[in-house]
């Protein structure tokens, strides 16, 4: 294939990554760094485009080669700040511009205008200083989330930059001048790359993309939606984790079971959206006592439970007392009138011979309904049921 062929296939791609991109953003309106690369592809088509102009036009020194590698450069940097973006980092986007400034500003050199060689000297590090950074974001976020679908991008980028490496490498053997817009092995094979490293941005970056939106999906799946804490599909996987850690490393691991005291007759007096807001007053006060290590389910209705990995059943008193005594101490202001709460809390700790995690839930309700037997608003162990 002749160079202009090649440029007008990369100006496809390149214009295919833009819309692609765009589309995505325009479903999910948070995902900014969609934006920036959707504005990569973009430049990469400007860029291509002014190379294919000239099989019909003679264009200027300042549109050929100095805007083309201008956009191509900032092409990169998007892409860059794009990932930034992704991995949480503050989006550096004023490297954007500062790339198409040096870029521009370089061609002026002696050196730059004397020829294509010279130019891809310059260039070429600070590509692979543009793409390399990138690279470097995603290891740094591997162990995230979304770590394993950005292994792709990661992967294209190393290849990217391996290439770039060996055309530099030809570059310096190389013993024929190249010429402007040739046909040379090194231009055609750079133009191939090119078009080949963009279709697998594109493909990574839906990759990326489609792995967050599962990520959300799923944890919207098991969250629930008044009052944020996980829902009890979530208990499910979660308890069965720490189950079977508890008992490969013989640790302890506590359960907590709260359920409100009364609290039809709060729905009864206010009505449910009042209902509904003590619920999530609640789980507020009770998160702000609760440690990190602990993980927080509502099982539905006013029915809570937490897991407490690591903590023996007199530590995971302790925190239930805490629970008991903050909610108590918090009434939920409404209209002038301040609604008093209460909870009963069983509490109850892995044992030697549980088979699994649903025994020491048992135990640790049927503390909880000992409690409320007992007169509400107190502490129960599921052993010895002793008073806090
Ligand atoms: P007890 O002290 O014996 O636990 O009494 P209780 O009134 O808390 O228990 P009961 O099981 O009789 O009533 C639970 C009430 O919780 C019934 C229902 O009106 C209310 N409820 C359950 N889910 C929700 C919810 O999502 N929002 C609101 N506002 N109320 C709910
Ligand atoms: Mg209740
Ligand atoms: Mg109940």
């Amino acid at each position: 294939m002749d160079i202009t062929t090649l440029i007008i296939c990369t100006v496809v791609v390149s214009l295919v990554l833009a819309v692609s991109m765009l589309a995505l953003y325009l479903i999910n309106r948070k995902a900014t760094y969609l934006l920036l690369w959707s504005f990569s592809g973009l430049c990469f088509a400007a860029s291509n485009l002014f190379g294919s102009a000239t099989a019909f036009l003679d264009l200027p020194f300042w549109m050929l080669p100095v805007a083309a590698n201008m956009l191509y450069m900032t092409a990169h940097a998007a892409v860059l700040c794009g990932v930034s973006k992704l991995v949480g980092n503050k989006c550096q986007i004023w490297v954007i511009p500062a790339t198409a400034v040096i870029t521009s500003g370089l061609h002026f050199l002696p050196f730059a205008s004397a020829s294509v060689e010279n130019r891809m000297f310059l260039f070429y590090p600070i590509i692979l200083s543009l793409v390399g950074t990138a690279a470097g974001l995603l290891y740094k976020a591997r162990r995230e989330q979304y770590g394993r679908a950005s292994l792709f991008l990661f992967i294209v980028m190393q290849l990217f930059m391996l290439q770039l490496l060996v055309r530099a490498w030809l570059l310096l053997s190389g013993t024929q001048p190249l010429t402007f817009m040739g046909n040379e092995f090194l231009q055609t094979s750079g133009s191939l790359a090119v078009i080949g490293y963009i279709l697998l941005l594109t493909v990574s970056f839906v990759i990326v993309e489609m792995w967050l939106r599962e990520l959300r999906l799923r944890e919207l799946a098991n969250t629930d939606t008044l009052t944020g804490w996980r829902n009890r599909h979530a208990l499910q996987h979660c308890a069965s984790m720490h189950f079977s850690d508890a008992c490969l490393q013989n640790e302890p691991l506590a359960l907590i079971a709260i359920d409100l005291d009364r609290f039809k007759s709060i729905n009864d007096k206010y009505g449910h959206v009042v209902g509904d807001e003590a619920l999530r007053f609640v789980t507020q006060r009770i998160s702000r006592v609760c440690c990190g290590a602990d993980h927080r389910f509502r099982l539905g209705g006013e029915e809570f439970v937490i897991i407490c990995p690591h903590t023996t059943l007199e530590n995971a008193q302790k925190i239930a007392e805490r629970i008991r005594a903050v909610v108590e101490e918090c009434p939920l202001s409404f209209e002038n009138e301040s609604i008093s709460m209460t909870v009963s809390i069983g509490v109850s700790a892995r044992e030697s011979l549980d088979p699994s995690w649903e025994s020491i839930l048992r135990r640790a309700d049927e503390a909880m309904y000992r409690a409320k037997f007992e007169g509400r608003n107190r502490v129960r162990l599921f052993d010895n049921t002793a008073t806090v």
